[in-house]
């Protein structure tokens, strides 16, 4: 069982005294990582199964991105957008490729997944027409216009008036998707798995259902990929499981390991030019030091082999889940290393709690549903460690309820 010290206390105080409270207080001060692995300031060791919520993808320390972003930092780690470097140029590039866009597409580099929603919002502005349609439970970031577009009315209450002519239909349901669309809708924006409602897919079909649906009324399909993309579902993102072609992707999370950056990538010249010079921009926006972690992560999922990883080590996840049997554990729902284990209990915020005096990062997406996106490194005997500390900590937890 871990211990957390009066200096550690007291470090979480000061962080208290610091910040604006919108993350209340954090849960640990932590040192440092290495893999899958990170250490808080007293030196207990955690295996890391959230993975900086998809966003360490080669986990901590890997000395692939640690080499990228050192060697980059020594010869340029910003210019400004009246100049390009190599990096940002490669970049782009190695996204397009893994995105499989078609000729005449292009790659817009932001800081962080909101931007990229931000981004894709002005995009479809330039349709000429305003509405957008978004799903119950979506979340697609904090900023005014993305927060707009995320449904938790937690979120939304408190900043309204928010953006205009913005519509959440039910999620997965294709025939309200097609009731709500129309000649004023500029774009649907879908996550291809819902993340923050708690690792939830769509119906097979849904999205090609929407991409029908999008192309007959000349509106764009807009895929939120920030949390699926980059590998997370054992693709480079999940819509190339379903075979969809979208006009444009949000992307951010994965793609640094940790460096913020994020990106719009529009498909194909017609949605590319719909944003000229002008338009748009971005002071950090593909710097080259956000760019070099992108390539070495993007270089490394490749020379590891980790989207096939990611499959085994999902599929070997939801095998020895479910040969526990454990009363409490109703399922394990997603793709690849985007997972949740799903409770009959809504007590996941108590397992979360108890999983971590046992050494074990977990989140509790919902209150019935744990959310796993851990390193795309994490081996299957480090999954297995946490798989065998599981049921121990269940039953700890359903005794706390009683
Ligand atoms: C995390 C996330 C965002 C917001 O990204 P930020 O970098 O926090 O702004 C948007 N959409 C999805 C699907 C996400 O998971």
């Amino acid at each position: 069982m871990t211990e957390i010290s009066a200096s550690h206390q007291v470090l979480l105080e000061r962080y208290r005294a610091s910040h604006i409270g919108v993350f209340g207080l954090p849960g640990l001060v932590l040192a440092r990582g290495d893999g899958a692995y990170v250490w808080d300031v007293d030196g207990n060791r955690y295996l890391d199964l959230l993975g900086g919520i998809a966003v360490n993808a080669l986990g901590h320390g890997h000395p692939e991105l640690v080499g990228a972003i050192s060697k980059q930092a020594a010869e340029l780690v910003h210019v400004s957008n009246f100049f390009t470097t190599p990096a940002q140029i490669e970049a782009a590039e190695a996204v397009l490729r893994i995105a499989q866009a078609p000729q005449g597409s292009g790659v817009f580099f932001c800081n962080s997944g909101s931007e990229a929603v931000e981004t894709a919002i002005k995009l479809s502005r330039r349709t000429g027409r305003t509405g957008i349609v978004a799903v119950g439970g979506a979340f697609h970031g904090r900023t005014t216009g993305a927060v707009s577009l995320t449904h938790k009315e937690a979120y939304r209450a408190p900043f309204e008036p928010l953006l205009p002519g913005v519509l959440h239909v039910a999620p997965g349901d294709v025939e309200a998707l097609r009731a709500a669309v129309g000649p004023d809708t500029a774009m649907v924006l879908l996550e291809p798995i819902q993340g923050e409602a708690g690792v939830v897919a769509p119906p097979v079909g849904y999205l090609a259902a929407a991409r029908e649906i999008t192309r007959d009324a000349g509106a764009l399909l807009v895929l939120d990929e920030i949390q699926t993309g980059i590998g997370r579902t054992g693709a480079w993102f999940a819509h190339q499981l379903e075979g969809v072609v979208p006009d444009a992707i949000t992307i951010a999370k994965g793609l640094g390991g940790g460096v913020p950056i994020g990106g719009l990538v529009t498909f194909g010249p017609e949605v590319t030019g719909l944003l000229t010079a002008g338009q748009h921009g971005s002071t950090f926006g593909g710097n080259p030091l956000a760019c070099s972690a992108a390539l070495a992560v993007l270089a490394t999922i490749e020379s590891e082999g980790l989207l096939e990883h990611a499959v085994a080590a999902g599929d070997f996840l939801v095998d020895r889940v479910e040969a526990l049997a454990h009363p409490l554990v109703t399922g394990v729902r997603g793709a690849g290393l985007l997972r949740a284990i799903t409770l009959a209990q809504p007590i996941a915020p108590a397992v979360a709690r108890l999983a971590r005096s046992h050494g074990f990062i977990v989140n509790p997406v919902a209150a019935d549903a744990l959310r796993l996106a851990p390193p795309l490194v994490i081996t299957t005997d480090q999954l297995a460690t946490f798989v065998d500390a599981l049921p121990a900590i269940l039953d700890e937890a359903v005794k706390e309820s009683a």
